[in-house]
């Protein structure tokens, strides 16, 4: 399968709320695969399923470094978090945006897998963030909403000037 598009802030689905998934059946299978193949073909770690525009709450993620570690996680669920750190984060909806977000470096998470089995997992560090990036986007929300009020008015600032030299140039 070719990799699907990845929707690009502002698009309005990237602030949709996704549904649960009542049965993990051969389609939504299909569709695991093809998050799978898309993420592979960035240099992301993890995907969301309504960043392709398919509102249901599944993520994808590979945090290895031969990108040979799939993790697929539905209807995930934080059951418990601690460790608060300040992380750098980054989004493939929302290109060449980078900032500083608090997140649970320690989370504990109940999913059901590809097979349709409820799992529980702890984890830490990135995998941890990432699942929380991952679950905000299931929820409508983006990274950038959580940065500073200062980072997002240096965002909206850089955004004016290249509107502005987009004008100029046009
Ligand atoms: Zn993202």
């Amino acid at each position: 399968m070719p990799p699907l598009r990845i929707l690009q802030h502002p698009d309005p689905k990237l602030r949709m709320l996704s549904a649960p998934v009542a049965d993990v059946d051969a389609s939504m299978n299909t569709l695991i695969d093809d998050l799978f193949d898309t993420l592979y073909s960035t240099s992301g770690i993890g995907l969301s399923a309504p960043q392709t525009g398919h509102l249901w709450r599944v993520m994808v993620m590979d945090l290895s470094e031969n990108r040979d570690a799939p993790e697929c996680l539905i209807n995930p669920e934080i059951l418990d978090h601690s460790a608060p750190g300040l992380v750098e984060e980054s989004c493939l909806s929302i290109p060449g945006v980078v900032g500083n977000v608090v997140r649970s470096t320690r989370i504990r998470v109940r999913a059901l897998d590809r097979d349709g089995r409820t799992v529980e997992r702890d984890l830490e560090g990135m995998y941890a963030v990432c699942v929380q990036h991952e679950i905000d986007h299931l929820d409508g929300k983006l990274f950038i909403d959580r940065l500073s009020f200062l980072r997002r008015l240096q965002l909206r600032i850089g955004t004016a000037r290249q509107r502005r030299r987009a004008k100029v140039s046009a």
